[in-house]
């Protein structure tokens, strides 16, 4: 009987937390996989994703965002140069996520560093002279090798790359191409789903981080948004930056997320997925999550994601 109460209550707490709660939480947006992710919806081209997202981010006022970009897609599409230019022209920023989006699980350090730098040639003519040394580790994997570990932070910490970090993911890409699918087979009953799911998975990634940050800092840290630069993405953004706005997000840069101390901490988890920072802080002091964020972690449909319109 108990345990029938706490689950009420706990779910009760879960409903009213999106609609009730302003978190007034600080919040800088970062956009992964640079010039494309994911599958493309018929008659589009990746410019016209980049366009969009660069119209949205306009219509909210939010201006240097970081872009990490993967250089390994201008070899067979050299035409996608052009949306790295875009996204410059539109005020934004570009920083590295290695050159072919590498596993440090699945890659020793030798070959990971050099393809950090093979990727800073098109950065540095690109960026000209702003800071393009903000790196992003592919699956958010430091490798689940200590020497691994160690040996690329040190190339990234003598190089004045600073560590992109991530505190708020849904694992948002894998809505793109089931939405895709989904597209193509004019299925708008499975299409509604996906929004609403997505924006459900946004509201819980908030939480969850706020949450750990509470458990771990005793207050809301500032947190680094990560998202995709995909159709599916694209379509929800307007809604996605809407709902945060909602919820009293303050959208910051990159570099003022990164001027929170708590950035000097390093987890030092040696795992091949350790998520995010929080959940990497969380692990390094061997504490057990929240039970409303693992309840919110339960709750992420992949299984159905996978499923969907195939
Ligand atoms: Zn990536």
């Amino acid at each position: 009987m108990k345990n029938i109460i706490k689950n009420l209550l706990l779910t009760i707490i879960i409903i009213l937390i999106p609609i009730n709660a302003a978190l007034s939480m600080e919040v800088a947006i970062t956009v992964d996989d640079l010039p494309a992710n994911g599958d493309l919806p018929l008659h589009h081209t990746r410019m016209d994703i980049a366009n969009k997202m660069l119209l949205v981010f306009k219509k909210h006022h939010i201006h240097g965002v970081y872009g990490l970009i993967n250089g390994v897609r201008l070899d067979e599409n050299p035409e996608e140069l052009a949306v790295l230019q875009q996204w410059i022209k539109g005020g934004h920023l570009l920083g590295n996520h290695t050159y072919h989006h590498l596993d440090l699980a699945k890659t020793d350090s030798i070959n990971y560093i050099a393809d950090i730098k093979k990727n800073e040639p098109i950065l540095s003519q690109l960026m000209l002279a702003k800071d393009y040394h903000y790196f992003r580790y592919p699956y958010l994997s430091e490798g689940n090798a200590q020497e691994r570990r160690d040996t690329v932070r040190k190339f990234l910490l003598n190089n004045g790359y600073k560590i992109a970090p991530v505190t708020v993911d849904f694992f948002e890409y894998e809505w793109n191409d089931p939405y895709v699918r989904c597209l193509n087979k004019r299925d708008e009953k499975s299409i509604a789903w996906l929004k609403k799911t997505y924006i459900e998975q946004a509201n819980n990634a908030l939480i969850i981080a706020h949450e750990l940050s509470k458990m771990l800092f005793n207050r809301d840290i500032k947190n680094v948004l990560l998202i995709h630069i995909n159709a599916f993405t694209v379509e929800m953004l307007d809604k996605l930056l809407t709902v945060y706005e909602n919820h009293k997000v303050n959208f910051i840069s990159l570099p003022d997320a990164l001027s929170d101390e708590v950035y000097q901490i390093n987890p030092d988890v040696v795992r091949e997925r350790a998520y995010t920072f929080l959940n990497q802080v969380r692990l390094s002091k061997n504490l057990q999550n929240p039970a409303i964020v693992k309840k919110l972690y339960d709750s992420l449909p992949e299984d159905q994601l996978n499923q969907l319109c195939r």
